[in-house]
């Protein structure tokens, strides 16, 4: 990467801009029910705080654009990150100033005149119809209150606004660089993406082919194998002639699975699908609960998660395998009776990391599912990034990350 490097740059009296994904779970009472998020950006601003720099933070939180178009009334008080101030600065051992809005004149002036080590956060940078427009000047407005641009919010690289990608012009490449946060994320993806020792399997679960075709596409080219779990994957034995029962199926992607399987097969990629299946008689933790060939299932019944057979198969895979990415789980690892087909594959994952392959598992719930098993640390790394990943993995390029190489 051609950006300075955080650890190495010269902070001393800089009044340093840092973009950061605050948008952290808060409660009704107004607290943080999980500070992840925030945790993660900790090493980058202590790390610019020990170097003699004053931060302005800038995150989002939530969509108070969307809340504002369904009620004009809509108050700030809501959305505001206020609420957020007393955790960073427990984290930081900092008190954390907080800038109500871009037109308060005082509190940016003690801004403008905080010494080295100061911390200042600016209110929910999505309050403004300008952030989500990637507006020029409304960026250009937000440079101005820095002399170094820090973007640590690999969450919302994906998305092209004026605080995650337009703001980076007005910064010349010798100010502007990306947090630690940031740097491990991308590191993380191109262990898998670009330096993937082989074989690479790639473990795609959830719920829908169609949200994740891009990227078992872009996987074809670079995996040696695809695990597919999860509901989406009776779509596939569907489009091979398999009888489903009433499990999860896209019926207009029959002809998409079969092109899929189609063009694995010419990259000579093989393709997992659940030998059997756990089947319930309806979609609930307390319907009855069966075993079935995943392509026999009978009317009546539904695929909830991968079965036995599917588990030791999956596993075995895994096995042998040098890099791992893992996105979305293989059942409905939210109730209890369909979470074993997932804890199986998060113990195939610790199992083949622990002989020395490298694991990514990123992406919504597959983070979700090793967090609530107790694999987060077994794992080579969990990455933050929901959307961004998948973006990244479906090989397209992330506006926050260009943004910042230009
Ligand atoms: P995604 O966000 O696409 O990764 O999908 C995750 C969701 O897929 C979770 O809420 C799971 O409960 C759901 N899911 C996984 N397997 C199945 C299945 N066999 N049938 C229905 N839903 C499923």
């Amino acid at each position: 990467m051609s950006t300075p490097n955080l650890d190495t740059f010269n902070f001393t009296n800089k009044k340093v801009v840092v973009r950061v994904d605050f948008n952290v779970p808060i409660n009704e009472q107004g607290k943080v029910t999980d500070n992840t998020r925030i945790t993660s950006a900790i090493p980058t601003l202590k790390t610019i705080l020990d170097k003699g720099g004053a931060i302005l933070l800038m995150s989002h939180w939530g969509r108070p654009q969307k809340a504002l178009k369904e009620n004009p009334n809509t108050s700030i008080a809501s959305f505001t990150l206020k609420r957020i101030t007393e955790e960073i600065s427990s984290l930081l051992g900092k008190e954390v100033h907080f800038i109500s809005n871009l037109e308060d004149s005082s509190s940016l002036n003690d801004w403008k005149n905080a010494p080295a080590g100061a911390v200042f956060l600016l209110e929910n940078l999505r309050w403004y119809a300008e952030e989500e427009k990637g507006d020029k000047d409304f960026a250009k407005k937000l440079a101005n209150l820095g002399d170094v641009y820090v973007n640590d919010a690999f969450g919302t690289a994906h998305r092209a606004h004026a605080s995650t990608a337009a703001i980076a012009q007005y910064f010349d490449s010798s100010s502007k660089m990306f947090g630690k946060l940031m740097e491990q994320e991308i590191k993380a993806a191109n262990e898998v993406l670009l330096n993937s020792k082989k074989p690479f399997t790639a473990i795609i679960g959830g719920a829908k082919v169609s949200d994740k075709i891009l990227i078992i596409e872009n996987l074809l080219s670079k995996a040696t194998d695809i695990i597919i779990g999860g509901g989406m994957a009776y779509t596939f034995i569907k489009a091979q002639g398999g009888q489903i029962g009433s499990s999860l199926c896209e019926d207009d992607r029959l002809d998409m699975a079969l092109s899929i399987l189609d063009q694995a097969n010419k990259h000579g990629v093989k393709i997992h699908l659940p030998e059997d299946s756990t089947i319930a008689d309806n979609f609930s933790n307390d319907a009855k609960v069966s075993t079935a060939q995943s392509n026999d299932i009978p009317e009546g019944w539904m695929g909830l998660d991968i079965g036995p057979k599917a588990q030791k198969q999956f596993k075995e895979v895994l096995l042998e395998s040098k890099t791992i990415l893992w996105n979305g789980p293989m059942g409905v690892f939210e109730m209890e009776n369909f979470q074993k087909g997932t804890k199986a594959i998060a113990e195939g994952v610790k199992e083949a990391t622990d002989n020395g392959a490298y694991s990514l598992v990123g992406g919504g719930d597959s983070v979700a599912a090793v967090n609530k098993f107790g694999f987060h640390d077994d794992v080579s790394y969990v990455s933050t990034g929901g959307g961004a990943l998948l973006e990244y993995f479906e090989g397209k390029e992330l506006p926050g990350i260009k943004a910042l190489l230009s």
